[in-house]
C-alpha cells in the first residue's frame, strides 16, 4: 500500500505563500486602491491563488481565470480534446496545435537541448509508469523502465510553426513549464488590465507584477523541503517569477518505506536522486525558469551550481539533501534564512 499526501500538501503551501508575500501590504487599508481582491482556483492539478490590487482588479481576475481555463483546455494531458493529448495520440502523425502549445513546446526543446536532457517533456510514459498521472502509484521494474525510455529521446520533438509531431510509441506532457507560461500570462494579463500591483501562486509558481502598493518589495517564502508544512526562507522581489521544484510537492511512499517523487532522471527513469531536493530559481520569466527549475532539480547538486556559474542571469536557491541551503550572491541582500540549516552563498568561481 502506497501513502498519498500530495494534495494536502499543496494546499498548505499555497496558502503560506500567499499570506507571507501579501504580509505589510495593503490588506488592512480601507483605500480601495490599497486593498487586494483575490480569486483561488483549482486547475492544472494545482491550487492557484491570485491577487491584484487597485480599481481595475476584479475585471483582470476574470479574465485571468477565463485564460487559465483556456490555457489548461489546450495543454491537459488527459482531455481528449488538448493539443496534448492530440499529439500523444497522434501515431506519428502531426498535428495542428494552438500558439499557446507551441510556444511552450519551441521553450521546452530549447532548455532541453541546453540543459543537455535534464528537462525531457518526452519522459511521459515514464512520469505515468510511476503513476503520477493518476494517483496509482507503482515501482516500475528496471526493465520496464528501460524500455520506456526507448522512446523519450527528447530530439524527437518537431515544432515548426505551429506543426508539431512525435515518433510513434512517444508522449509529452507540459507539466515542468506549463505553469509558469501560465503565470507570465496572468501577470501580462493583469498590467494590460490596468493593474499596477498583483502576485499570484500557482503551486510552487509565485508570480508578482509591480511591487506591493505601498512601493516595498513583496515577500515570497519557500518552503522547508524537511517539514513541507514550514518555510524555511524568504526572498524579497519585485517584478520577479519565484519558482520552485521540490521532492515534497507530489510523491508517495513505497512498501520499502522510501520516497519516490515525481520529478524523473531521464538516465535511469527513476526520480531525479542527485543531492538537491529543492532547487528555487528567480528571475523575470515564468516559462524559463520554470523549465530551469525542473532541470536544475534533475541536475542536482554541485552540477546546478555549475550551470548556474556558466550563465549568471538568475538567482537560485538550492536545497541539499544533507540539509544546506545554497543560493546565489544576486539575492544576499534579499534572502532571509528562517529555518535551522546552514545557509551559504555559492562562489562564483
Ligand atoms: P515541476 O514541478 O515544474 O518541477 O514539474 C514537474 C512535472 O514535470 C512532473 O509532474 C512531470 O509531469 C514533469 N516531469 C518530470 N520529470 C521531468 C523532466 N525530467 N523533464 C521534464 N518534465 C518532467
Ligand atoms: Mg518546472
Amino acid at each position: 500500500m502506497f501513502r498519498k499526501r500530495s494534495i494536502r500538501t499543496a494546499i498548505c503551501g499555497a496558502a503560506m505563500l500567499m499570506l507571507l508575500s501579501s504580509c505589510g501590504g495593503g490588506g488592512e487599508s480601507s483605500d480601495t486602491d490599497s486593498a487586494p481582491s483575490g480569486r483561488d482556483i483549482f486547475a492544472m492539478d494545482t491550487f492557484m491563488s491570485l491577487k491584484a490590487y487597485g480599481s481595475n482588479a476584479g475585471e483582470a481576475l476574470d479574465k485571468a481565470e477565463e485564460r487559465i481555463s483556456v490555457l489548461e483546455g489546450e495543454l491537459s494531458v488527459t482531455n481528449e480534446n488538448s493539443d496534448i493529448w492530440r499529439i500523444d495520440h497522434a501515431g506519428g502523425n502531426s498535428v495542428q496545435v494552438s500558439e499557446d502549445t507551441a510556444i511552450i513546446l519551441r521553450k521546452a526543446a530549447e532548455v532541453s537541448e541546453d540543459t543537455e536532457g535534464a528537462l525531457n517533456i518526452c519522459l511521459y510514459p515514464v512520469v505515468s509508469a510511476w503513476g503520477f498521472t493518476t494517483g496509482e502509484y507503482r515501482i516500475p521494474t528496471k526493465d520496464e523502465l528501460s524500455e520506456l525510455l526507448k522512446n523519450t529521446d527528447y530530439h524527437g520533438l518537431s515544432v515548426e510553426g505551429s506543426t508539431v509531431s512525435l515518433p510513434e510509441g512517444y508522449q509529452i506532457d507540459t507539466g515542468a513549464l506549463a505553469k509558469g507560461y501560465t503565470s507570465d500570462e496572468v501577470i501580462e494579463i493583469m498590467r494590460e488590465s490596468g493593474v499596477d500591483s498583483a502576485i499570484v501562486s500557482l503551486g510552487g509558481n509565485v508570480q508578482a507584477l509591480g511591487t506591493k502598493p505601498d512601493g516595498s518589495l513583496w515577500k515570497v517564502a519557500v518552503r522547508d523541503p524537511f517539514s513541507p508544512d514550514t518555510d524555511m526562507c524568504l526572498v524579497e522581489v519585485g517584478e520577479k517569477a519565484v519558482i520552485t521544484s521540490g521532492n515534497y510537492e507530489r510523491y508517495f511512499t513505497g512498501e520499502d518505506g522510501k520516497n519516490y517523487w515525481h520529478i524523473i532522471d531521464g538516465d535511469d527513469g527513476c526520480p531525479a536522486d542527485n543531492g538537491a531536493v529543492s532547487v528555487t530559481v528567480i528571475g523575470d520569466s515564468g516559462i524559463e525558469y520554470d523549465a530551469l527549475s525542473t532541470a536544475l532539480f534533475v541536475m542536482g547538486y554541485p552540477a546546478a551550481c555549475d550551470y548556474w556559474r556558466s550563465r549568471q542571469d538568475f538567482d537560485m536557491v538550492i536545497v541539499t539533501d544533507d540539509q544546506r541551503i545554497y543560493y546565489t550572491e544576486g539575492i544576499a541582500d534579499v534572502f532571509s534564512n528562517i529555518s535551522s540549516m546552514p545557509a551559504e552563498v555559492i562562489p562564483v568561481a
